[in-house]
């Protein structure tokens, strides 16, 4: 089926068309042209009259939405999932893990395992994120402190095994007897290594890096505050060019200003928006499960215990017009954040993270105010009721 798409502008992100024309056949673009240009006679047509076609987001960080939690590991929690993200714009995600019994962790592995790559009519899982248990106990977050393990290569091991190799990013602690070692075993799997929940002076922080890490989980949140005499993983967050960081832009688990400074460290190379939205994002205020934990979500906040933040409901086109507004960014710049980048750090940008002939036809259509309009997924349409 031949399908031919139009809209004001194009953003792949590389470049920016105006005018643009996309033809997709059989899910996959066929050609990108300025309207001028293009045979637009034969086939289905879309017009989306001042709309932006973007790539579709990248999510690598989330652990479920639509009242699911990934490590369900069904089709049912995968089909949930996916076809919620598809409405907010979301192409592909990595299927993101919290500290539980090691047991328990495995059998989730083993299952999620089946569901990476499965053709699904929603969001992709293009791989699994391993979120714990290798994170230090002062900086847990959500993730129960009697679960935490010290990091160990046989461990690893046995995770990799029950994920069928189907690990594409771990965080881990670089403080923790053992991390460097671990970091290096994994990234030698072609695992990359994201550094957070961890309390790193300066030079824990770089030896992680050293070791091969080459991001950081959800910047300024589970980091040890920044001092300016040791200014640890946070200052290397901020400092270090290559290092590429994860940013939860709701409003609420980082404030605006800390978010401007965040843009202006990190730029339109290495900032990428994650969600880290659990069962609760899509859902009405009530309690729900992270892992083993009760989490209280009140106007859209999850809360445990005495009002540690656990999660988010956040969902990412909403994070895109957050950092938006909050940056004054431009779109072309804020589309790279949620598909270039986070390509690049999961060394997935020949499959996804940009718009090109040969590409599956996985686009987000943004209004003018970046909402989203409809995903269309491998050419086909998701609506956004
Ligand atoms: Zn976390």
């Amino acid at each position: 089926m031949r399908t031919v798409i139009t809209a004001a502008r194009l953003i792949t992100p590389e470049d920016s068309i105006e005018d643009p024309v996309v033809v997709i056949e059989g899910g996959v673009i066929a050609q990108i042209a300025p309207r001028s240009g293009a045979d637009t006679r034969s086939g289905l047509r879309f017009d989306f009259p001042g709309c932006t076609l973007t790539p579709a987001f990248f999510d690598v960080h989330i652990h479920g939405s639509a009242g699911r939690d990934v490590m369900e590991g069904t089709r049912e929690a995968f089909a949930s999932i996916g076809e919620f993200l598809a409405r907010h714009g979301v192409g592909s995600f990595l299927a993101t893990t919290v500290t539980a019994p090691v047991d328990a962790t495995l059998r989730s592995l083993e299952a999620m395992s089946t569901r990476i790559g499965a053709n699904h009519d929603g969001a992709r899982p293009l791989g699994i994120h391993i979120e714990g248990p290798f994170l230090s106990p002062h900086k847990k977050g959500a993730h129960p402190e009697r679960l935490l393990q010290t990091p160990s290569v046989g461990l690893f091991d046995r995770i990799w095994q029950a994920a069928q190799g189907k690990i594409r990013l771990m965080t881990i602690a670089p403080e923790l007897p053992g991390a460097e070692e671990l970091i290096r075993h994994a990234v030698g799997f072609g695992v990359r290594v994201s550094l957070g929940h961890s309390n790193a002076d300066t030079a824990s922080a770089r030896a992680g890096i050293q070791a091969g890490a080459a991001s950081a989980t959800h910047a300024f949140n589970a980091m040890r505050q920044f001092d300016h005499r040791d200014p640890g993983l946070l200052g290397e967050v901020l400092a270090n060019d290559d290092l590429f960081a994860e940013l939860i832009c709701d409003g609420l688990h980082v404030h605006p200003d800390a978010v401007r400074i965040f843009w202006k460290a990190k730029g339109p190379e290495r900032a990428m928006l994650i969600t880290d939205a659990m069962s609760a994002a899509g859902m009405p205020d009530g309690m729900y499960k992270l892992g083993e934990l009760d989490v209280r979500v009140m106007n859209g906040k999850c809360l445990i215990g005495e009002g540690t933040l656990a999660g988010s409901t956040l969902t990412l086109d909403r994070g895109v017009r957050n950092f938006a507004e909050f940056t004054g960014a431009n779109i072309e710049d804020v589309s790279q954040l949620v598909s270039r980048n986070p390509a690049r750090m999961t060394g997935l940008e020949a499959e996804v993270g940009s718009l090109a002939v040969g590409r599956r036809a996985d686009i987000t259509v943004l209004s003018p105010k970046n909402e989203v309009v409809e995903t269309i997924l491998r050419g086909r349409r998701i609506l956004n009721p």
